[in-house]
């Protein structure tokens, strides 16, 4: 019974977006990039403390604030303990889409040597013969959570069905 009752709480406080992200968010919509950086660290260490599913998505948000606010090598760890994360977790999927992606990312940025580190990383850890899913077509949605501010990209987004997606920041379900 009282598994039942924790796991209501924790429904009901996914809808309750910590402050702390929202503003974080909304630093980042706006370009205060190293503002951003300095409050997502911090989210994302708690995270990673607790064993939270968002743990990697907020480092790799922490990294990519950092690395838009000229500060790259300081966004290098972020990145690094975020893909790490993924690697651990068996997100193998996941992984490969944002090891691709952090690479292009340092790579425009000039960190050279730090992409191919991860590059180097990437392909040693994930499994060998690399599956090309088939995109699904699912329905559009808003360009921002509704409820956190966070960015709704496809690729961090978890789709619960054809229309209904959940918000990778903050767990509440987002539809069009
Ligand atoms: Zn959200």
């Amino acid at each position: 019974m009282r598994r039942i009752f924790r796991r209501q709480i924790r429904k009901t406080l996914a809808q309750n977006v910590p402050p702390i992200l929202q503003e974080a968010n909304f630093a980042f919509s706006k370009g205060e990039y190293g503002r951003a950086a300095e409050l997502f660290e911090p989210i994302a260490r708690a995270a990673d403390g607790r064993g939270g599913p968002r743990a990697p998505l907020f480092y790799l948000q922490a990294g990519r604030s950092r690395l838009l606010a000229g500060q790259g090598e300081l966004g290098v760890p972020s990145f690094r303990r975020g893909l790490e994360l993924l690697a651990q977790r068996r997100q193998f999927q996941r992984l490969r889409q944002f090891g691709t992606r952090t690479i292009q990312e340092l790579n425009e940025r000039g960190l050279k040597n730090e992409a191919a580190e991860i590059e180097a990383w990437l392909e040693s850890v994930l499994p060998g013969m690399s599956v090309s899913d088939a995109p699904v077509k699912r329905a559009a949605l808003p360009t921002h959570c509704p409820s956190c501010g966070a960015p709704l990209r496809p690729d961090e987004t978890e789709w619960l069905d054809e229309v209904t997606a959940e918000c990778g920041y903050c767990g509440s379900p987002v539809r069009e």
